[in-house]
């Protein structure tokens, strides 16, 4: 048995992910005292675009930054006017007042690339191994957790913890079950800087967000940091699109052929103003881990933030549960000094289940309401 002291005075924390959760959980071990290391697969903090903006809610991803004592940098980084969100229906009339449920405690906006470069500023340097992919994990001799590294010599930790987004490799130590489908694909797509201010889409869309809606489809779109313009198509597509359909991604006008097809009983109009974007996609079929998911403890071993729970970002609560999860595990590893480690992070999963899978019944709901999304006994 390792209590919680031990861990801290002598032993190995290892975190796989540099994402919201993996950074933020590793700050907050790295304020109380644990030696901690993250391992991220992505070669740089930016060597990958990281899409568009998160909003923070005061109650879960704000609680966590607070606590980071990143309060002030957050403040500076964030906009809050950026939280407005309207629903405007694909004949291009308003829809007052509605969707506000999934933006009642809407936070300030930002960018999930300044949100990551806020984290990566505030931890010492080198505590990230960046270029450093996790293959799989095995038991070691000693009873600890062995992570095979691509390329690399494996690490052994006290304490390992998946913190690897919804493709998880740590997941599979931990439980068979993966996400499943939606059945909704969305493709981000970005306006050309010449038509950002001043351009139609532009003028509706304000400081904020707006989701277009008819028949079962939405356009989200919102404004980010430095005036960016970033749109999510929804598609109803097989999980394997668009390589099924016979194209790819860099092939824009596939793209947008396929885009206008999905949404061919909208307005001309509205559909000419939400496709003149730039010719560079990324696309994230989305999915979720069945609301009702436990997986037996297993000593020295846990996961959080997405790893755990992954759901579609139809509440916009990912990355809020994500950093709220960091939080609660940072805290259980130091309430009780003398307990084992092992207790401690039961006593988390069991709470962080319990919480997430109302959230993620929450946002399946709003997924049937909003795509007809029907993910049977699964659900
Ligand atoms: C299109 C879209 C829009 C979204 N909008 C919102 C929103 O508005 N509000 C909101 O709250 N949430 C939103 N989300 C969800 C939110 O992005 C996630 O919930 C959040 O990023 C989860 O954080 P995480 O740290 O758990 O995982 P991730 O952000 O996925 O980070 C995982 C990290 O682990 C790394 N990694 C993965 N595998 C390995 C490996 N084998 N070895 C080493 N490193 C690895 C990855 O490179 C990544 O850096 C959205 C998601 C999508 C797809």
């Amino acid at each position: 048995m390792m209590t919680c002291e031990k861990l801290k005075e002598r032993g190995t924390v290892a975190i796989v992910g540099a994402g919201p959760a993996g950074t933020t959980l590793a700050l907050l071990l790295h304020q109380r005292g644990f030696d901690v290391r993250v391992f991220e697969r992505d070669a740089s903090p930016d060597a990958r675009p990281q899409g568009g903006s998160l909003d923070l809610r005061p109650d879960s991803g704000q609680r966590a930054i607070r606590a980071a004592g990143l309060a002030d940098a957050f403040a500076r980084r964030s906009r809050d006017d950026a939280k407005a969100f309207r629903m405007i229906g694909a004949d291009g009339q308003e829809m007052p007042g509605e969707g506000q449920e999934t933006h009642e405690d809407a936070g300030p906006e930002i960018d999930r690339g300044d949100l990551r470069a806020m984290l990566i500023e505030a931890l010492p340097d080198g505590m990230v191994a960046w270029d450093h992919r996790i293959e799989g994990l095995d038991r070691h001799r000693d009873g600890r957790w062995l992570m095979r590294i691509a390329g690399q010599e494996p690490v052994v930790a006290d304490l390992v913890i998946g913190a690897d987004g919804s493709g998880s490799c740590v997941r599979a130590a931990l439980t068979d079950v993966e996400p499943i489908y939606t059945g909704i694909t969305m493709v981000a797509a970005y306006i050309r800087p010449e038509l950002r201010r001043g351009s139609h889409l532009s003028d509706v869309l304000g400081e904020g967000s707006v989701m277009f809606a008819g028949g079962e489809k939405t356009i989200f779109v919102q404004r980010c940091a430095r005036d960016v313009i970033l749109l999510y198509y929804s598609m109803a597509v097989p999980q394997d699109w668009p390589r099924c359909a016979g194209f790819d991604l860099s092939d824009v006008d596939a793209v947008m052929r396929a885009v206008r097809e999905a949404y061919c009983d909208w307005s001309p109009e509205v559909l000419d103003m939400l496709t003149e974007v730039d010719d560079h996609f990324q696309h994230w079929p989305t999915s979720a881990m069945p609301p009702d998911h436990r997986w037996d403890t297993r000593p020295g071993l846990t996961m959080l933030g997405d790893a755990s729970h992954t759901m579609p970002p139809f509440t916009g609560k990912g990355v809020n549960l994500a950093l709220l999860d960091a939080l609660d595990l940072a805290d259980a590893l130091v309430a009780e000094p003398g307990q084992d480690v092992a207790d401690a992070v039961a006593g988390f999963e069991s709470s962080m289940q319990a919480r997430t899978s109302e959230e993620i019944r929450a946002c399946l709901k709003v997924g049937r309401n909003a795509y007809g999304i029907d993910l049977g006994d699964a659900a």
